[in-house]
């Protein structure tokens, strides 16, 4: 079967919705945390497997041999997310999984964020598993679902400067691992994915301008004034760190990704920015 972890998260939701449009729901095996969660899933006849990524014995004979699995990186920062997935990789190779899809971070990036995803690439790769590195670049939503500060003060801030970014929607990247998950042939395959239009944030100013009407500008900031300004609305200050070294990767163009991988596998255009802020504003 089709086995897909973190699939009650935004983008496993979308991959189990997109699967569920191929292949038979007896087909497809949700591995959830919570299984109250996936009700839905479970009532159009998705199979659930619950288990989490700190105990790494509720992977034990969750996988069978043949088995394509997706693993969905996880979002626990403070818990060691190598050694998380490293269980979720060596359940997968005891098993003999036929494929091990990895959701995982543009190869060009250099920014903190990317150490865990390297490392698990790494794990992955000495596993000898057959694998699919689905190296998502930033999703449209990153932006996108982030607008009520910048509606309040007319102003998208960021410390990318006059960086790119090939951002696009969860649903496209979703659609690209169900192609690799459905096809064939994606054995020890490496894609670098993003969205088909790089951007730059006083483009998205502007198209938020057109959009709703208010006269909303680009205010570029320091990789540090960034820092202060998302910890001073919250964040831990060491994530506040590294999302501000998000930026000053955009900055120098590591999140431009021009390999068109995206768009070839899901035969597709990718969604344009322009549709995810539309979708936002009608919320
Ligand atoms: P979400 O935060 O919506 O989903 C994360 C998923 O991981 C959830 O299903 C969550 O389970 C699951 N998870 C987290 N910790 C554990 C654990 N200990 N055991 C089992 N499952 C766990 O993120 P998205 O779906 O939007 O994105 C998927 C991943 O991509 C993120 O986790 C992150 O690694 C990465 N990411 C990529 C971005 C990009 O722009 N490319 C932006 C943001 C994140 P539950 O549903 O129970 O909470």
């Amino acid at each position: 079967s089709i086995v897909v972890t973190g699939a009650t998260g935004h983008l496993g939701r979308h991959v189990v919705e997109q699967l569920l449009e191929k292949v038979p729901a007896e087909q497809i095996t949700a591995v959830v945390r919570d299984e109250a969660k996936a009700a839905g899933f479970a009532a159009r006849g998705v199979r659930l497997a619950v288990a989490d990524y700190n105990e790494p014995e509720t992977f034990d004979g969750l996988f069978a041999a043949g088995d394509k699995v997706l693993l969905i990186s996880g979002n626990e920062f403070d818990k060691g997310r190598v050694r998380q997935h490293k269980a979720v990789i060596d359940a997968a190779q005891a098993a003999g999984v036929a494929l091990l899809a990895y959701t995982s971070a543009p190869g060009s990036l250099t920014a903190a964020l990317g150490d865990d995803h390297r490392a698990t690439e790494e794990v992955l790769l000495a596993s000898g598993l057959p694998y699919s590195l689905l190296r998502n670049g930033w999703y449209h939503e990153n932006y996108t679902e982030n607008l009520a500060p910048v509606l309040e003060h007319n102003a998208v801030v960021s410390a990318a400067g006059d960086g790119r970014v090939s951002s696009a929607s969860r649903a496209d990247y979703a659609a690209a691992a169900v192609a690799v998950l459905t096809g064939e042939g994606h054995e020890n395959t490496t894609y670098e994915l993003g969205g088909d239009q790089a951007w730059g944030f006083a483009e998205y100013a502007a198209e938020l301008s057109r959009q709703t009407g208010q006269e909303i500008t680009y205010k570029p900031v320091s990789a540090d004034v960034l820092t202060g300004i998302l910890a001073g609305a919250g964040l831990p200050e060491p994530l506040a760190a590294i999302l501000a070294g998000v930026d000053t990767s955009i900055e120098k163009g590591e999140l431009v990704i021009t390999s068109g991988d995206l768009s070839r596998l899901t035969g597709r255009p990718t969604t344009p920015l322009a549709a995810a802020v539309s979708a936002a504003l009608k919320g």
